[in-house]
């Protein structure tokens, strides 16, 4: 039987503060599979996060098919904004969702990984994060301060990763970022320099295989993930396209309906699906993949022509 097995593993998934996006599920598919996990949370999400651990409040989603449970091996402060602690201005160093935190730069976690589990522990490393201040302005009122913010934490933060994790990882690690078809396609309401940023992460996973297959021989991918109603995206406005009746709902919600209606496979994209994608690019059945950006959106990208036949019609 063919099975994707990465026990023995340990992987760290950037971007995981809840139990509704992408990070988590991939996390979860990763642990199914037998690896040991770490996350690297936000600072402003830590403390929430770790309360909804504490008080059980995620029982039913850490829940393993196998009868097991999830348990993350370190949480990580992590803002991707920081390569080191020193880049960090005084006013957020000195804040208190960050002031006892230590280290929260990617060298911070890098570090701190390191003096835990020691050189050549890690396989895997996951980026499912993203941020843009101004994601709510179009591209033509995005300040050039919003628009380099978006791109520095959503896209050169991967960049980071993959240059301060590389030399932790055994041969053969496999690297995951998450992009949206904004970087390909125009999604109005997508805005602030976010379809920027999604485009930048997706050239780079390209010369980032490149250098760090001949650096370390490690894979560089990217998935291209269909809408789904997480926490940041839900956070996106109420701003969105709303020409056909879509008034009073979310940009995302918007996204989710309208991919439904018009991919060829017609049911929403469930989280799970992303994350044994996920699962599948970062073990050794994908060996021979590196540099490749593959769409998991129910084959929406493939469309040229909107259809609007709302399902069950
Ligand atoms: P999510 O809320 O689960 O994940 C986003 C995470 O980014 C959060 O945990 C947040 O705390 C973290 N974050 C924000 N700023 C940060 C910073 N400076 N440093 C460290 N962490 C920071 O939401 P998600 O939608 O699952 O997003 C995960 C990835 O998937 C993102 O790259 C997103 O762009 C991508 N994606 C999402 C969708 C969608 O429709 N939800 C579609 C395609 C791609």
């Amino acid at each position: 039987m063919l099975t994707i097995d990465l026990s023995g593993k340990r992987a760290f998934v950037a971007g995981v503060a809840d139990d509704a996006g992408y990070g988590f599920a991939i996390a979860k598919a990763l642990a199914q599979a037998g690896a040991r996990v770490c996350v690297g949370t936000w600072p402003p999400a830590l403390g929430i996060f770790q309360t909804l651990l504490r008080r059980g409040k995620m029982d039913d989603s850490l829940q393993l098919g196998d009868g097991g449970k999830l348990e993350f091996e370190r949480i990580l402060p992590l803002d991707a904004e920081y390569d080191v602690l020193d880049d960090a201005p005084p006013d957020v160093r000195d804040n208190k969702r960050y002031k006892d935190q230590g280290d929260f730069s990617i060298q911070g976690c890098s570090d701190r990984l390191r003096a835990d589990f020691g050189e050549s522990c890690l396989d895997i490393v996951v980026h499912s994060l993203a941020n843009g201040a101004e994601v709510n302005r179009e591209m033509l009122a995005t300040t050039r301060r919003g628009y380099l913010g978006a791109v520095g934490v959503s896209a050169y933060s991967m960049v980071s990763l993959v240059a301060r994790l590389g030399p932790l990882m055994r041969r053969g690690g496999a690297f995951l970022s998450l992009s949206y078809l904004a970087s390909e396609r125009v999604i109005p309401g997508y805005g602030g320099g976010m379809s920027s940023a999604k485009a930048a992460l997706e050239s780079d996973t390209r010369v980032l295989a490149w250098e760090a297959g001949r650096k370390w021989g490690h894979r560089v991918n990217c998935i291209s993930a269909g809408p789904l109603a997480s926490r940041a995206a839900s956070a996106i406005g109420r701003e969105g396209p709303s020409e056909a009746g879509e008034k009073g709902k979310s940009f995302i919600e918007q996204m989710v309906d309208y991919t439904r209606d018009n991919a060829p496979l017609r049911e929403s994209l469930a989280a799970r699906e992303v994350g044994a994608a996920g699962a599948f690019l970062c073990s050794p059945l994908a060996s021979g993949i590196s540099g490749c950006v593959i769409h998991v959106d129910k084959g929406y990208h493939a469309m040229g022509k909107a259809v609007a036949t709302p399902v069950g019609s």
